[in-house]
């Protein structure tokens, strides 16, 4: 059995005295952190990609490039 004060006493012997509660949320709370980390780096991922493909397009085919900014316009 694992000590209290951990997540798996409290996912996997589904304890709920305070220190597991407490462990769970702890984790809870960085997994989140995590997340919210990875979601931030992905959208700034997308903003480089769609900053080199405006480059890209603005400078070899402006015409479609024009089109696709008027097309995103009045959002
Ligand atoms: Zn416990």
């Amino acid at each position: 059995m694992a000590d209290h004060g951990t997540r798996s006493r409290y996912s996997y012997e589904l304890c709920r005295c305070d220190k597991c509660v407490e462990a769970n949320a702890e984790y809870l709370k960085r997994y989140r952190a995590g997340d919210v980390a990875r979601a931030r780096a992905e959208s700034e991922k997308a903003t480089r990609i769609g900053q080199a493909c405006a480059a890209y397009l603005s400078k070899r085919h402006p015409r479609i490039y024009r089109r696709i900014v008027e097309a995103c316009d009045g959002d």
